[in-house]
Order: structure tokens, then C-alpha cells, then sequence
């Protein structure tokens, strides 16, 4: 892991793979809005929609915004869009919560092998000084449960619990993390930061993203937690903070390794008591706290194993941020904001739903 530091020329355009999703829509507009070039890759340039806020981003900055077709799964399809960046910042990588029939194929191949096929481009372009990767805490720890008897989760901490069929996402993270890592340590020309954000909330850019953090904000108004919610803690954070985090990894000479990019935990029932002081009774924000064995017993219905319930719910969880604000200076917006902001965002967008019983 090199540690001397890296200066990128802020002249050189910046490439943001997988630039349609929920989180790198924001480090596109802040780059943009930042003064840098950008070449943002899409699976497919020419689908009409999903693209709309790329497209805008564009006419609102004249020049500065190129989408470039490439694709996880096709080899050497992030070359071309490469050529001439000293910075790379690769986020794409599928994030799928709940059910997922197929995980090898639809989280481990992509994030494994489209890692691999970055890096492997990324190896071929001499103007490349540094890759910054979007990992996750999940590559930090995979169940709640291996807290115990042990303090707050640091950046020197592997997931070491997760496997294709238990936890298919974290371990998706976790593989895709020690590749790249391993590959760069196999050369100096190039070095590599990783951000690890907890769930990220926040208003979204598009509405067209299938991000998990859509998935668990749709649950506060999709009626699924008026019976209740697990006592379920997860870390959290801004994703506006999240796309800072990204850019300033990319831009700090001296930022190197691993940074914990989380603002703090936070339960689904939390959630929705900081959501039920904003919107009222008005939409079906959930009340009661579900028992660990009641959940256990309807969790397959809900897309969780009785293993993910045993090893998660009831546990506390705890990450130390000190890396993120000492070296990358980033300042963490309040959660509860976060929360209201993003759900504003969804009813402005039409996709927030009154509670059965006030409609
Ligand atoms: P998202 O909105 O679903 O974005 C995922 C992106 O990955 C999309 O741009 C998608 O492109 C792209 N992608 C998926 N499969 C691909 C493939 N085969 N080839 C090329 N591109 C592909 O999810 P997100 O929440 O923004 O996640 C972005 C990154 O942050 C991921 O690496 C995720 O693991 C990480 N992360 C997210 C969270 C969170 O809470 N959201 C937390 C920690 C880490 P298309 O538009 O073409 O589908």
C-alpha cells in the first residue's frame, strides 16, 4: 500500500465508473461543480431513462461531462474512457438487499471480476496515479454479532464471517476489496484509497437507482414495517458525505489505505422516530420494536435467513470515523437530517405512500 503521497492534476478529466448510480450521481455533480472534467461510464449511454440527471449535469456544465459505454462483465470496456485520467474512482458494483436468488451471478461475479477488469485497464493506462475504490463496512465486518466482546470496528478490521451463501453482499465487498488491494501492491506506479460507508441515506439524483439504500427507505412507506421493526443496528451516513469522502481520497496527496466513512448507527425503528417528528402520523412509520424469536420465525418471507437474524439482530455495532476526519478532513452532516431530507425527496418525487389508515 504505497504512502507517499500522490498529487493529481486537477486539469486531467476524472473517470466515475458506474456514474448512473445513487452515490456516484453526487461525486459527479461535485466534481463538476468543483471545476474538474469528467468521464462518468454507463452501461448503456443511449437508454432513455435513468440518464435524465447525467444529462442535465451536462448541459449545466458545457464540456465537462462525457458518458462512455463499458460494462463489469466485458474486458477492457473501461480502456478507452480511461485514457489520459490520473484518477480513477470506481463505485460500480451492484447493491442488492433482501432476497437474491442468484448471488455468485448477480453480486460476487460483477463486483469480483469488474474490480479485476478496472484494475486490469488501470494497469494499462500510464496516466493513472491513483484508484479510489468504494467499499463498504461490510468488507470491515459481516455480522453484528462478531462485536463481541471487542470495541468499535477500525479500518485495520476484515470481514472474515461472510460467504456466498450467508451474507452474499458483504462477502461481495469484501473479495472485490482484497483483489484490488492485491493488485496494487504487485506494482508503486499507481496507488489505492478506499472508502467504507456504512448505509447510505440521503436525497437521490434519480429515482431510477436499485440501490439497497432505496430498498430500506421504500420500507418506511411501502406499509412492510407497520407491524413493527428488528432491533437491527446498522451504520449510516450521508450520501452527500459519502461523494465527499470520494473526491477528497482522490484529491489529498496523502491519503492512503482504508477510511471508515460512517456517521454513526442507527436501528430502522430510530429511523422512524426521527421520521415520525418530521411527517407525523401521516405515512406507516413503524412504532414497535418486533422480538429477535418473532422475527426469526417470519424473517425467510422477508428475504432474511434465520442465521442473518441470529448473528445481527439484538447485537450492537460500533465503527470509528477518526481516520475520515483527521486525514480526509470530512465533517459528517447531522443523520437526522439526512433521514428527513431523504424522504422529503420521496414524497416531492411521488414515491412516498400515506399510511393505509389516512388515505
Ligand atoms: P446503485 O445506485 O445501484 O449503483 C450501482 C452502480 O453500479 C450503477 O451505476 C450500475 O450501473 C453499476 N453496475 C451494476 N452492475 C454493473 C455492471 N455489470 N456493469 C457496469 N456497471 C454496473 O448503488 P449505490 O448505492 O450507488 O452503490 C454504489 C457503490 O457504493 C457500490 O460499490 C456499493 O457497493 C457501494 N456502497 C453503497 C452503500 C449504500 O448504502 N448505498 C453503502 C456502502 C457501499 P447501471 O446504471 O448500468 O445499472
Amino acid at each position: 500500500m504505497g504512502s507517499s503521497p500522490t498529487t493529481i492534476d486537477p486539469t486531467q478529466p476524472v473517470l466515475v465508473t458506474g456514474a448512473t448510480g445513487y452515490v456516484a450521481s453526487w461525486i459527479v455533480r461535485y466534481l463538476l461543480e468543483d471545476g474538474y472534467v469528467v468521464r462518468g461510464t454507463v452501461r448503456d449511454p443511449d437508454k432513455s431513462s435513468g440518464l435524465e440527471h447525467l444529462h442535465a449535469l451536462a448541459a449545466e456544465h458545457p464540456g465537462r461531462l462525457t458518458l462512455h459505454r463499458a460494462d463489469l462483465l466485458t474486458d477492457g470496456s473501461y480502456a478507452e474512457a480511461m485514457e489520459g485520467c490520473e484518477l480513477v474512482i470506481h463505485t460500480a458494483s451492484p447493491f442488492l438487499l433482501g432476497k437474491v436468488r442468484d448471488p455468485q451471478r448477480q453480486l460476487v461475479t460483477p463486483a469480483l471480476d469488474g474490480t479485476r477488469n478496472v484494475l486490469a485497464s488501470v494497469e494499462a493506462t500510464p496516466s493513472v496515479k491513483r484508484v479510489v475504490l468504494t467499499s463498504s463496512v461490510v468488507a470491515i465486518h459481516g455480522d453484528n454479532a462478531d462485536m463481541a466482546g471487542r470495541g468499535p470496528f477500525d479500518e485495520s478490521d476484515w470481514n472474515t464471517t461472510s460467504s456466498v451463501d450467508h451474507q452474499p453482499y458483504p462477502y461481495s465487498k469484501t473479495v472485490a476489496e482484497r483483489a484490488a488491494w492485491e493488485i496494487c501492491e504487485r506494482q508503486d506506479r499507481w496507488d489505492l484509497v478506499t472508502i467504507h460507508p456504512g448505509l447510505v441515506l440521503g436525497p437521490a439524483l434519480t429515482t431510477a437507482s436499485k440501490s439497497g439504500s432505496m430498498t430500506t427507505m421504500k420500507a418506511f412507506t411501502d406499509g412492510s414495517l407497520l407491524g413493527g421493526a428488528p432491533d437491527l443496528a446498522m451504520g449510516m451516513v450521508d450520501v452527500r458525505d459519502v461523494a465527499r469522502a470520494h473526491i477528497l481520497a482522490g484529491f489529498t496527496p496523502e491519503a492512503h489505505g482504508r477510511y471508515i466513512t460512517n456517521a454513526r448507527t442507527i436501528t430502522m425503528l430510530q429511523i422512524g422516530k426521527i421520521l415520525r417528528g418530521a411527517f407525523g402520523l401521516t405515512y406507516p412509520f413503524p412504532h414497535n420494536r418486533i422480538p429477535k424469536r418473532v422475527f426469526k420465525l417470519v424473517a425467510p418471507v422477508a428475504g432474511y435467513s434465520r442465521e442473518f437474524v441470529e448473528k445481527n439482530v439484538g447485537w450492537p455495532l460500533e465503527f470509528d470515523n477518526t481516520r475520515s476526519r483527521q486525514e480526509l478532513g470530512l465533517a459528517y452532516r447531522d443523520p437526522a437530517s439526512t433521514v428527513t431530507e431523504h424522504f422529503q425527496q420521496m414524497i416531492d418525487d411521488g414515491i412516498a405512500r400515506t399510511s393505509p389508515l389516512r388515505r
